[in-house]
């Protein structure tokens, strides 16, 4: 796969998954956008991947942050072939417990703030004639989970977004897919008890957890050329965990 010319932005880029998304576009050649909300983590992103990122801070919850975001893309690196909608956080609690502010929160980051991404990018795309819109999921948004109400209620959403989407966008050669990722190893999971991690494991038929790589190399094919004919799909990178 060989991404050189194409520019990628990839939304909450500064750690975790998203970081490694970007890591593996560079190495593939293309330009990345690095955008999250702290500015440390993107600084430090951009100083390790070299040249070709571009950091830019942007709140998805905020149009006008992401108005600003494409407008520097646009300005610095001319078209905008990739976006990877990988922003998101979780706040759980069991639903009777669960805050209507926490909700909110949940739902605003992981699926609005995919839904004004996809709608600016979209415009964008459709004048191009040509994009690739990559939504990072969770299986939990297929299967449910107690005590993530919010978060798979929004993943689940955001699963909704993908198929709507890539039917609108199909025509003007922009493919929309949705990758589901299971257990992976990151700074949100780390959160996870002990029990929690240990009950996901004996539940994984590859029996580990997943690494950022492993959702990473989903996102590389999807946006490949070799994916032209898939559009409106949910993968799931979960070590076999929900088939
Ligand atoms: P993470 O918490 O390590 O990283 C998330 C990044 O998003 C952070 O850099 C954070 O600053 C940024 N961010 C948060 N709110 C933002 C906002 N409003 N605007 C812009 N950036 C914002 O998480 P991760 O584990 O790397 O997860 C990345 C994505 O993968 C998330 O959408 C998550 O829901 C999804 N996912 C993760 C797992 C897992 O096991 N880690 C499993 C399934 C899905």
């Amino acid at each position: 796969m060989d991404f050189t010319n194409k520019t990628v932005v990839v939304t909450g880029s500064g750690r975790g998954i998203g970081k490694e998304i970007a890591a593996q576009f560079v190495r593939l050649k293309a330009n990345v956008i690095i955008s999250d909300l702290d500015q440390g983590a993107i600084d430090e992103t951009v100083s390790q991947l070299g040249s070709k990122t571009f950091g830019i801070k942007a709140n998805v919850t905020s149009s006008d942050d992401l108005g600003a975001l494409y407008e520097k893309t646009l300005e610095k690196f001319g078209s905008l072939d990739v976006l990877v909608n990988n922003a998101g956080i979780t706040r759980d609690t069991l639903l009777v417990r669960m805050d209507e502010k926490d909700w909110d929160m949940v739902l605003d980051i992981n699926l609005k703030g995919a839904f004004l991404a996809t709608k600016l990018a979209a415009k964008i795309m459709m004048k191009q004639r040509r994009g690739r819109i990559i939504n990072i999921s969770s299986i939990v948004g297929l299967t449910g989970n107690a005590g993530q109400a919010n978060y798979s209620a929004s993943k689940a959403g955001l699963i909704g977004l993908t198929k709507s989407a890539a039917k609108e966008l199909a025509s003007r050669g922009v493919t929309v897919n949705a990758i589901a990722p299971g257990y992976i190893q990151t700074e949100m999971t780390e959160k996870l008890s002990d029990e929690a991690k240990a009950s996901f494991l004996s539940n994984i038929p590859l029996k580990r957890a997943g690494l950022p790589s492993d959702v990473a190399a989903a996102v590389m094919f999807l946006a490949s050329d070799e994916a032209s004919y898939i559009t409106g799909q949910v993968l799931a990178v979960d070590g076999g965990l929900t088939m």
